[in-house]
């Protein structure tokens, strides 16, 4: 076991439905402790930067108008294999094929407006945190 951390956000589709705590009470739940959180607006050349390795997807273009078209939660967690972890409680990228008591398959509208982003590996995490947080900002 190994004491990680990811990046996690919470998408305009939730914050739009007023769910951030209820999906934060969730992360708590499985052990993983908020160790910064931020609401802002991305623009959308932040989310074509943040999504960059999505460039070349046919569903890009919508994906980064959907995640500049409202407020999100940017948040750092920490806990024992976090970037598992978080996947696992946030489920499937396609919420119709979630499994059951997953984020995805509660509260996610579709496969783009699926209700939160968790990194998917070490690297990916670092990379990710750097790009909201700096490390002042961040209090484990
Ligand atoms: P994730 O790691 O489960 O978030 O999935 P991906 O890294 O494959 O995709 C990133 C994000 O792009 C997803 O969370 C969705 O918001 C969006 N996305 C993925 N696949 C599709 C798709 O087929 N169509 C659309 N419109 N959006 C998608």
């Amino acid at each position: 076991m190994a004491l990680e951390r990811t990046l996690s956000i919470i998408k305009p589709d939730a914050t739009r439905s007023n769910i951030t705590g209820q999906i934060n009470a969730r992360l708590g739940a499985a052990g993983l402790r908020i160790i910064a959180q931020k609401r802002l607006r991305m623009t959308r050349a932040q989310a074509e930067a943040f999504y960059e390795v999505h460039k070349d997807q046919p569903f890009y273009d919508s994906l980064c108008r959907f995640m500049s078209s409202g407020p999100v939660m940017v948040q750092v967690l920490e806990g024992e294999n976090a970037i598992a972890k978080n996947r696992e409680v946030m489920g499937a990228t396609d919420p119709a094929e979630a499994a059951p008591g997953t984020i995805r398959k509660d509260f996610g509208k579709s496969i783009e407006a699926n209700s939160v982003h968790g990194s998917d590996s070490v690297e990916t995490a670092k990379r990710e945190i750097a790009f909201f947080f700096s490390p002042v900002e961040i209090v484990g």
